[in-house]
């Protein structure tokens, strides 16, 4: 038995036919920049979002940063970031030459700790940028609280999220203005590098789609600064076709979650993502900690499951940031996720007793460990 950490080629194979005819259509009509797949995506992504607007955009950190801009994030703001987290959340905010202020996560959810968020605010703060980590939802009511009460932004950074609910309200509607990766191996994914923003919000909606533009809507009229940050047409046509299959995928991974969740509950050594009962997670990533991870992923890997691990260096401490943040002791439980985390498979498509396997080897070895 060999099973992967991720395997896009279960969900790709299944849906090939109708990539590929959606390839032949963009072939011969040769519409390939801003065409009729990309407003489609919007318009249905923005329908599952229940947003009022979705811009396609060329990657998840396009994203992050056109939405940043747009809300007028410069040089000299700060802007409140998860201490864990991809580090495109961090680096979209150092691209507006401001300064991502790293917030502890909170020890059982391991999302931002919203009873922190205060004690950085400065007059220099600007916005706070939660982020629904491996599938999960951030305590989103008291973030909203933080937030009204210092007149802060907020840009959900939904990546890891689309499909999650926090009561019953979808990721990617919270925010002022948000942003999502459609790398391919997320929930939904292109074929390559693509994103997403939504937004209620009319004004922040055509300021992005001008500065995903090089600043234009109207051809040959430049309004304002831009960069060429546009979602690919053929891209788009691949993402209507996987948006068909967007929650069928999501509940394939909360079925997959509830077994490891069930199966694994039993073992006092590890450690499970908290997710309370007003958050639908869509387990992006099944993540445990365990102590002794080299020899725990020695095991399971000698019995045939691959596994990844997100993420090994805690942001503050890598080489770009590591001047800007020194104290250590603020960032306990994320130094505590990159040093345990094990992030097991979980993907549309893993068999049940491929899951049961996967939880009889771990039960096994802490039987013995
Ligand atoms: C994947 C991811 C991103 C970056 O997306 P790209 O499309 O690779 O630029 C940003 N934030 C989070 C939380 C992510 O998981």
């Amino acid at each position: 038995m060999l099973i992967p950490q991720n395997n896009l080629s279960i969900i790709h194979d299944a849906i090939k036919d109708e990539l590929y005819e959606k390839f032949k259509v963009i072939l011969a009509e040769n519409e390939f920049i801003l065409g009729k797949e990309l407003a489609q995506f919007e318009s249905t992504f923005a329908a599952f979002c229940n947003t009022k607007y979705a811009l396609g955009v060329s990657s998840g950190y396009d994203a992050l940063f056109i939405a940043l801009k747009v809300l007028g994030i410069k040089a000299g703001d700060e802007v409140i970031v998860p201490a864990h987290t991809f580090i495109a959340t961090w680096m979209a905010v150092s691209a507006c030459g401001a300064t991502p202020i790293p917030v502890e996560i909170h020890p059982q959810n391991w999302t931002i700790d919203p009873s922190l968020i205060e004690e950085k605010i400065t007059s220099k703060t600007k916005a706070i940028i939660p982020v629904q980590l491996f599938g999960s939802m951030c305590a989103m009511s008291e973030i909203e609280a933080v937030a009204n009460k210092h007149k802060l932004f907020i840009v959900e950074d939904f990546s890891q999220a689309q499909g999650a609910t926090y009561e019953n309200i979808m990721a990617g509607s919270f925010g002022n203005i948000n942003a999502a990766s459609l790398y391919p191996g997320k929930n939904i994914g292109a074929l390559g590098d693509a994103g997403v923003i939504t937004t209620n919000d009319k004004t922040l909606y055509n300021l992005a789609l001008q500065f995903r533009n090089y600043g234009s809507i109207q051809k040959n009229m430049h309004s304002s600064f831009g960069v060429n940050a546009r979602l690919d047409n053929l891209q788009a046509a691949f993402l209507n076709v996987k948006m068909q299959y967007l929650s069928d995928w999501n509940k394939q991974r909360m079925t997959i979650a509830n077994v490891y969740r069930e199966k694994l509950k039993p073992i006092s050594q590890l450690q499970m993502q908290e997710v309370e009962d007003n958050i639908q997670s869509v387990f992006h990533q099944f993540v445990i900690l365990v102590n002794n991870r080299d020899q725990f992923l020695e095991y399971l890997n000698g019995k045939g499951i691959q596994t990844n691990i997100h993420y090994p260096i805690p942001i503050y401490k890598q080489p770009m940031y590591r001047h800007l943040y020194e104290s250590s002791n603020d960032f306990m439980k994320t130094n505590e996720i990159c040093e345990k985390g094990v992030s097991l498979p979980i993907f549309p498509g893993l068999k049940e007793e491929e899951v049961h396997y996967i939880c009889e080897v771990i039960t096994q070895y802490f039987e013995a460990n």
